[in-house]
């Protein structure tokens, strides 16, 4: 054939303009910076047709978009998006935390919704570049342990009602800043989800990051807030099967009937929860460090299982006195202890150690993974940790 063909994505070919209104970088714990409204100087955008493909990507100043609209994700939510974080480490580098799995499961998203392909390396090569240019400012090398949130999105664009799959496509990454890990509550306080609602279903698209997951979930969320909750438990069908908690993945520690230690989360298999990050990076850390021979500093061993379980297991867990601890875990409120679940009427607390601030699973957990991140003494070097 003659046909030009398309045009790959191609971070070697991004043309950056860079602003000339710089923005001030709200101070660390004031109120400006935990609203997440305030982004960076500067972002990424690339533009793709299906009759050209990918266009040049290009760095320019951070500032609104332009839409018909009539533009596809107005109406369709044709719309996936990403989130990580930028960490100034505790080394002075900065660094992103196993970034091509972010990359790979926004491909993994768009599939699901039809929008472009691209090769993740590009995308990383992007976020990078982005991250490199204002992560310097932004972050500043006397405040290690400091974070910027970074969200890579793609929508479609397309200006036609027509339900159909789109034709044009805008990928956009901007960085913005996030409260301190020290707003968090000490304890999160859970509401089991209701029988009348589910975040996600087989058959669905659970497993994908797609905006659509996450408005009609709000609904939920704004009830809990209201009544003194922090997150929503989701629960899944009749046998009230536990999912995840808020935007996080849930984990659970128990004693079994037989005795054995075992940190238990719900599995992939049924697509309707989310492959996180974080939860693949608790679960590689627990089965090469906890599960493996005597146990560690102290800490019994643990038996790693993926597996659906449903609320009432953890009701008899906490009534035999055989629940441990609990957490959830994504890459916005990263580790967080659980204090107390409502289920149908019933509130029932969860151990939260001895001190009571968190489980000793989940402080130590939370300490390698925050090691890895901001490049802790003994930890720089690591595999996971992608200086910028
Ligand atoms: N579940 C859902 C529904 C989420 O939105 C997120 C946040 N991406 C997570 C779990 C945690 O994933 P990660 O550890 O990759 O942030």
């Amino acid at each position: 054939g003659t046909e030009t063909p398309l045009r790959e994505l191609d971070a070697s070919r991004l043309k950056c303009t860079y602003t000339t209104s710089p923005r001030p970088v709200p101070a660390a714990g004031s109120a400006e910076q935990a609203s997440q409204r305030v982004c960076t100087d500067h972002m990424i955008q690339a533009h793709w047709t299906s009759s050209t493909g990918w266009q040049d990507p290009s760095l320019q100043p951070y500032g609104p978009l332009s839409l018909m609209p009539t533009a596809s994700c107005l109406h369709y939510a044709t719309e996936c998006f990403e989130g990580m974080k930028l960490y100034r480490g505790y080394d002075g580098k900065l660094r992103l935390f196993r970034p091509e799995l972010n990359c790979n499961r926004m491909l993994m998203s768009t599939n699901r919704i039809a929008l472009p392909a691209f090769p993740p390396s590009e995308l990383l090569k992007l976020i990078a570049a982005l991250c490199a240019t204002d992560g310097p400012k932004w972050l500043p090398r006397d405040n290690p342990g400091a974070f910027l949130y970074i969200r890579p999105t793609m929508i479609a664009s397309d200006p036609a009602l027509g339900v159909q799959r789109p034709n044009e496509a805008l990928l956009f990454v901007i960085l913005t800043c996030f409260p301190p890990m020290d707003h968090l509550p000490a304890g999160m306080n859970l509401l089991a989800s209701h029988d009348d609602m589910c975040r996600a279903w087989p058959g669905g698209f659970g497993y994908a990051k797609v905006g659509a997951n996450y408005g009609p979930s709000l609904l939920a969320q704004g009830e809990a807030r209201s009544r003194g909750f922090h997150q929503i438990l989701w629960l899944f069908g009749p046998d009230c099967a536990v999912t995840e908690a808020g935007a996080s993945n849930f984990f659970v520690v128990w004693r079994s009937r037989a005795g054995v230690v075992q940190l238990v989360t719900a599995g992939l298999g049924d697509r309707i929860v989310l492959d996180g990050v974080t939860r693949r990076s608790v679960l590689e850390l627990a089965r090469g460090r906890l599960a493996a021979g005597e146990g560690y500093a102290g800490l019994e061993r643990v038996e790693v299982v993926e597996r659906t379980y449903t609320m009432q297991e953890v009701v008899e867990a906490a009534e035999e006195g055989r629940l441990i601890e609990a957490f959830a875990a994504g890459t916005a409120w990263f580790v967080a202890p659980v204090a107390r679940i409502h289920f149908r009427g019933r509130e029932f607390g969860v151990p939260m150690g001895k001190e009571g601030r968190m489980g000793e699973y989940t402080r130590v957990l939370k300490s390698w993974l925050r090691g890895i991140m901001w490049g802790v003494e003994g930890w720089e070097g690591h595999e996971w940790g992608h200086v910028v």
